[in-house]
């Protein structure tokens, strides 16, 4: 039977059994088996890839395994630090779009809080998610492996079990997008991009004790939503504090 020898690097190996983490081993085949394939058949999703070299040179997802073949499988980014290859996508991966399943709604509140752009639907089937990811280039956010194994996932993230600070920080530094974070720019209800707006416009709808404290207020007009910094802006501030690593004030 014909062998191929693979290693994976850094968090994808959280997808492998213990015993094959951060380790060469072989694994036999027959017929012919394109890469991509035989990777997701070993458990790891092909969207989390963003590299592979078999031989040392860099391969698409259709390159067909050959016996003797030594595969070496990065992640997403971790592959910026690996030059004169060639990444898997033409497409830049570095969006800062993104859709995400509806049972990670921490994740999209806090995203949204940090001004990023996160479609997310109580009623979004896999397939709905696969199609708007596609259509508008958003990166899918999921804890469904199933999810990105399906074949039209060109970008997700895999969430990992964690807080939603541990998780908004891997998302941040896996994309690399810290300079892109715009605190409180955007609504958390809809997703839309928030105005500032006068106190004297709105003064009708600012109960009397917050229009006694405070000067600065935002407007959702998709959605019709006033924000000013009340209890709630003070907590989700101190979490995003955390997450872009400020000490406590
Ligand atoms: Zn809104």
């Amino acid at each position: 039977m014909p062998i191929a020898t693979f290693r994976f690097y850094e968090e994808l190996n959280d997808f492998l059994p213990r015993h094959r983490r951060k380790t060469d081993f072989q694994e036999g085949f027959t017929g012919r088996r394109s890469i991509k394939d035989m990777i997701e058949s070993l458990g790891v999703p092909h969207a989390e890839v963003d590299l592979i070299l078999v031989n040392g040179e860099s391969v698409g997802f259709d390159y067909i395994v050959q016996d003797g073949d030594r595969v070496s499988v990065y992640p997403i980014f971790e592959s910026l630090y690996i030059q004169n290859v060639t990444r898997l996508r033409n497409i830049p991966l570095r969006r800062t779009k993104f859709i995400a399943d509806s049972n990670l709604r921490k994740i999209v509140k806090y995203m949204r809080a940090l001004g990023f752009d996160v479609f997310s639907h109580p009623s979004l089937s896999p397939q709905k998610i696969i199609e708007v990811s596609k259509k508008e280039n958003r990166i899918i956010l999921t804890m469904s492996r199933k999810l990105l194994k399906f074949k039209d996932v060109t970008h997700g993230i895999f969430i990992r079990p964690g807080t939603t600070e541990e998780q908004i920080k891997r998302i941040l530094d896996l994309l690399d997008i810290r300079k892109s974070i715009k605190p409180f720019s955007r609504c958390l209800r809809c997703n839309s991009l928030l105005k500032t707006v006068g106190k004297e416009e709105i003064a009708a709808r600012i109960p009397p004790k917050v229009k006694a404290f405070c000067d600065d207020y935002s407007y959702c007009s998709s959605c019709d939503k006033i924000y000013w910094e009340g209890i709630h802006f003070t907590e989700m501030k101190r979490v995003i504090d955390r997450i872009l690593g400020h000490p406590e004030s």
